[in-house]
């Protein structure tokens, strides 16, 4: 096993439906027995960033953004900067995330920008990458996670990889209930690590956490955590449920 910390995030995306049941979701964390080992974080939508991390008294779990914006401050409406976030005292954000690159005609470059920005203001990021069905299909996976990365790799320096962790989230897994096969994952975190040595150091390859997403559940965590290059988890749905707790325990 690695040297790298387990990590287990939860995306709660748009849930839940008000800051009660948000609340509830905190209140059953943290109660719960977490393995001291694993970073884990939560990500509620951004209305309920403040009142989450207020409600958090397991200081075991940090609370995340799910997006933020590259310019600091100006005429950008709807938009929240990567300096907000770091004022409120929140430590991470999500960038990438495939239903912003699809959704919301995220591209690559921007992708970059936004993290650019966030590492600029202190932030450490959560990065997400990954291929569509049809990408997998035409036997594209490790080139589009390249492409993805290369647009970051230029705006970054080596040493800043500390502060990113890269989420591996096929498109096809997301949400579908078809999770990626433990060897599928594997392979795919490898080649991400072969690209990380080429495109930026050999250290960085080794000690940048890889996180798998996409359908992740109590059920089959444990086979994909025991993975030599899979370092953790973004989950989504399993994140809103109480078997994310199982989930952070996958190593124990
Ligand atoms: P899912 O979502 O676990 O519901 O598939 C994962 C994600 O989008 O981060």
């Amino acid at each position: 096993m690695s040297t790298r910390q387990f990590f287990v995030g939860g995306n709660w995306k748009l849930n839940p439906t008000s800051l009660s049941k948000a609340k509830e979701l905190v209140e059953v964390l943290n109660k719960a027995e977490l393995d001291p080992k694993t970073e884990v974080v939560i990500s509620p939508p951004a209305l309920y960033l403040l009142p989450i991390q207020a409600a958090v008294t397991n200081k075991q779990i940090l609370v995340s953004a799910q997006n933020s914006f590259y310019k600091e401050s100006g005429a950008y409406t709807g938009e929240i900067s990567a300096s907000q976030i770091k004022e409120a005292g929140l430590p991470y954000v999500i960038l990438g995330h495939s239903e912003r690159r699809t959704i919301f005609h995220e591209t690559n470059e921007v992708v970059a920008l936004k993290t650019r920005a966030a590492l600029d203001a202190g932030l450490k990021v959560i990065l997400c990458i990954g291929e569509t069905l049809a990408q997998r299909e035409s036997g594209e996976t490790a080139k589009v996670c390249e492409e993805q990365l290369s647009a970051v790799v230029k705006q970054i320096k080596a040493e800043e990889w500390s502060n990113i962790v890269i989420a591996y989230e096929p498109v096809w897994a997301i949400g579908t209930g078809k999770v990626a096969t433990t060897a599928q994952a594997q392979e795919t975190h490898v080649d991400v690590r072969a690209y990380l040595a080429k495109a930026v150091t050999s250290l960085v390859a080794s000690e940048t956490r890889i996180l798998y997403g996409g359908s992740v559940n109590a059920a089959n965590a444990k086979d994909l955590a025991a993975q030599q290059d899979i370092d953790g988890f973004l989950v989504g749905g399993a994140s809103l449920k109480p078997e994310f707790i199982d989930i952070i325990n996958a190593r124990k």
